[in-house]
């Protein structure tokens, strides 16, 4: 008897905006203008109920990805994550 292999699920397959429009989650507005926040905000809506938000951020943070919104988290807030804390050798 041979066992059943399942391949793998992607975690996309189970993301909230699979198959919506990704302009979502790339404002087009500057950040730190009112319309750059209300766009951010809107995508960031979006991945507040995703199942998946953990390891959209990892991938996200693993590709150096610097653009969009990703894992419920805009642009700047990735950038902090990664910056090199002061005094850490
Ligand atoms: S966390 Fe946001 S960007 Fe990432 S998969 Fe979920 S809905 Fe999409």
């Amino acid at each position: 008897m041979t066992a059943l292999a399942l391949a793998p699920r992607d975690w996309r397959d189970s993301a909230v905006c699979r198959g919506s429009n990704s302009e979502i989650f790339f404002p087009f507005a500057a950040p730190g203008t009112e319309a750059g926040r209300r766009q951010t905000a809107l995508a960031i809506s979006f991945c507040s109920g995703c199942p998946v938000r953990t390891e959209c951020l990892a991938d996200a943070l693993g590709n150096g990805i610097e653009f969009g919104v990703w894992g419920g988290t805009a642009e700047t807030e990735r950038q902090a994550l990664t910056r090199p804390m002061k005094g850490a050798a």
